[in-house]
């Protein structure tokens, strides 16, 4: 028997940007190996995908369906299933997987809309298998370091936050040219009803939510969709109120020309505050009210064992976005294979789950019906 776990994989097709950086990610501990994938909606390029991935033939299937019913009769049959595909396929094919009591590790948002995650929440507490969502950022060791500090309470009273994730891939209508991202993301059918606030708003929030372990309690959003025709908002600000009183702005947009992938948190509290740049993740600046500025460098010896557990190379040799992924399949895998010897063991804290996706619908859900009454909502 392969000690590896074995992995499908929905979407991912050719000329997809997420499916072949799972790929890449699951595969980097040695611990998953891509076996099998219903990688396009059309068969043929689900095929072409597959032999790119270098997979068996018979194992690149025409749809997610097909995947499902032939790899749960297998004796080697996939052990989990990744969901890489637009928004609005998430939840069938994680009720499909679930179904066939295969395992799910999806890309966010949970759903595309909030009613969705709350029947996806229902089918993973009945299906009673392992459900991991990739939150990226989440995965990051400073982003577990700035964790671990803000729940030390060294920071003093959390009192302030400021997170913001600016692109401006689409200061222009890409999705009149056919831009395949830009398409789909632009199509409230298959997207969602929250553009730019669920696509990368949503990362902004779970940051904040995932570093403080703070929860939102309320909030005032503007939404916009700046360019013209556009259906769905490009750039949204919203000031939040969280359950210790604290209050936040986040800032999301894809229409910052010049930014790529600007998402930047800052958490103050009574005593110092934090500051850390996905685009210069290795860094995390630390501030004190009564001393100086701490550069924490990833992989230093003094940083928590929260942090360096999910290290994987030596200070000054940079980790990034492949590797900050990697870390959340290596938790999934290790709750996983826990799971399967006992399978009331859940998946580790640290790694976004069902819960993290509820919340994340529910923040685009409010965030729309914010903007729409020009109102404060509760969460
Ligand atoms: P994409 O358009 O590049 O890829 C989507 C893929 O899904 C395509 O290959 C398409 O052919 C395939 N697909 C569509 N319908 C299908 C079906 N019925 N069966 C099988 N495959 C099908 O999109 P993307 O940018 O890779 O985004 C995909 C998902 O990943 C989205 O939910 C997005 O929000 C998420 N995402 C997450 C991150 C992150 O940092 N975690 C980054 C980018 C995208």
């Amino acid at each position: 028997m392969s000690q590896k776990l074995r992995m499908g994989m929905v979407g991912g097709g050719p000329g997809a940007f997420i499916g072949p950086v799972h790929k890449m990610a699951a595969e980097l501990d040695g611990k998953i190996e891509l076996v099998a994938g219903a990688f396009s909606q059309s068969p043929d390029r689900s095929r072409a995908a597959g032999a790119s991935f270098g997979i068996d033939p018979a194992r690149a299937y025409a749809s997610y369906a097909e995947m499902f019913e032939a790899e749960s009769k297998r004796d080697d049959g996939i052990d989990f299933v990744v969901i890489a595909t637009p928004n609005n396929l998430h939840l069938p094919v994680a009720e499909a997987a679930l179904a066939a009591g295969i395992a799910v590790m999806s890309d966010k948002p949970a759903t595309a809309t909030y009613d969705q995650v709350l029947t996806l929440e229902a089918v993973v507490a009945k299906a009673g298998l392992p459900y991991g969502l990739t939150h990226t950022y989440a995965g990051y060791s400073l982003v577990r370091e700035a964790r671990v500090l803000c729940a030390s309470g060294k920071l003093g009273p959390i009192r302030k936050i400021a997170v913001e994730y600016l692109q401006g891939w689409l200061s222009r209508p890409l999705e009149s040219t056919g831009q395949k991202q830009a398409a789909w993301r632009s199509d409230p059918a298959l997207n969602g009803p929250g553009g730019c606030i669920g696509d990368i708003g949503t990362h902004a929030f779970h940051l904040t939510e995932y570093v403080t372990g703070l929860k939102v309690t309320s909030l005032n959003a503007a939404l916009r969709s700046v360019v013209s025709g556009r259906r769905l908002d490009d750039d949204c600000n919203a000031l939040l109120r969280l359950n210790n009183g604290a209050s936040g702005v986040l800032m999301a947009s894809q229409v910052a020309a010049g930014e790529r992938n600007g998402m930047r948190l800052r958490v103050y509290g009574e005593e110092g505050s934090i500051e850390w740049h996905q685009e210069d993740p290795n860094r995390l600046s630390v501030k004190w009210l009564d001393g100086p500025e701490e550069i924490r460098h990833a992989a230093g010896s003094y940083l928590s064992s929260d942090a360096l557990t999910v290290t994987r190379l030596p200070g000054g040799h940079p980790e990034g976005y492949i590797e900050a992924f990697a870390v959340l399949y290596r938790e999934f895998v290790d709750g996983l294979l826990a799971w399967k010897t006992d399978n009331t063991k859940p998946l580790p804290a640290t790694l976004p789950g069902i819960e993290a996706g509820v919340r994340g619908m529910r923040f685009i859900e409010r965030a729309i019906e914010s903007s729409r009454t020009e109102s404060w909502v509760q969460f």
